[in-house]
């Protein structure tokens, strides 16, 4: 069996080292090399499975375009310009790009778009398969309730996240937006404080909570007179995230090129 050649970049941070080890426990997959930003206190260290401390016997390196021309694919969990520049080399070297980083703009993600007309880009606010099932049944209950139920989107993270609403929220809120054939722009409200007026009637609210260790919880809260549905999700670990992603990495073998989700990955039904 030939193994898949899997890269990460951003390799010492939170989620880099979470998919180290995914990549090192999948037996289809091997790691061919990470890199950190040029700065970085780990620059030229060993790289060693997170929880077992076995050597790869590679060193975290600088050289992300060099990690791209030798790999098959490479995830990338880092930060948005980062993330720009990775998919550029992802297109120049065709090599697979699994994109999990979030805060991306418009335009950073216009840069994913070209880069998928040459290779295949997987990209996803959230790679877990529960959260993917959520932004599912948020989109069906959106669909099915009508705006006498105000929809609220809560999510809670780790006290280190530096954007907000996390990505999965805003996804979330793109899911029941599409349910109810409105434009998440349109109907977005995403910062209250002070004298905010009275809610209005369609929009979706986003509320967002920072502490602990909290790996990723997210509740989307339907509210109408009398009664409340809440559909949510809790991520215990966020080897979910990396298990997800090596799985996009080896799904993406086998298509051409383009630009798809964890909706694609997992057969869910679509948009
Ligand atoms: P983190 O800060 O712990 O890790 C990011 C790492 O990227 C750091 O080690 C940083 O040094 C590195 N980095 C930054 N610029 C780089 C560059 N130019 N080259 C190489 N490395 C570079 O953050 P984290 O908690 O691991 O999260 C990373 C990103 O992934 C965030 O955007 C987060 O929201 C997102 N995330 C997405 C999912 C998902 O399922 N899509 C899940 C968890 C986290």
């Amino acid at each position: 069996m030939t193994q898949v050649k899997i890269g990460v970049v951003g390799c010492s941070g939170r989620m880099g080292q979470t998919l180290i080890g995914a990549i090192l426990d999948q037996e289809k997959a091997m790691l061919s090399g990470g890199t950190e930003r040029h700065d970085s206190p780990h620059m030229g260290q060993a790289i060693r499975h997170p929880v077992t401390g076995i050597d790869t016997g590679l060193m975290v390196s600088a050289d992300a375009e060099a990690l791209f021309k030798n790999s098959h694919v490479v995830i990338d969990f880092t930060c948005p310009t980062a993330t720009v520049l990775h998919t550029h080399y992802a297109a120049k070297h065709g090599t697979i790009h699994i994109a999990g980083t979030t805060g991306m703009t418009a335009e950073d993600e216009k840069a994913l778009w070209a880069a998928a007309e040459k290779v295949a880009v997987v990209y996803a606010a959230n790679f877990s398969l529960g959260v993917n099932l959520l932004f599912y049944l948020t989109r069906k209950a959106a669909s099915m309730l009508d705006e006498d139920f105000d929809i609220e989107i809560l999510e809670m993270h780790h006290r280190h996240k530096v954007d907000a609403p996390s990505g999965t929220a805003l996804s979330l809120g793109q899911q029941a937006a599409k349910g109810r054939s409105v434009d998440l722009d349109q109907v977005a409200d995403r910062g209250r404080d002070g004298i905010t007026g009275e809610r209005r009637r369609g929009d979706i609210g986003f509320a967002t909570l920072r502490g602990g260790n909290v790996a990723g919880e997210h509740t989307v809260s339907f509210n109408a007179d009398d009664e409340r549905i809440e559909l949510s999700h809790k991520a215990g670990d966020r080897a979910i995230f990396a298990r997800g992603a090596v799985k996009a990495a080896l799904w993406a073998t086998t298509q051409d090129a383009g630009l798809y989700n964890m909706f694609d990955v997992l057969g869910l039904p679509g948009e």
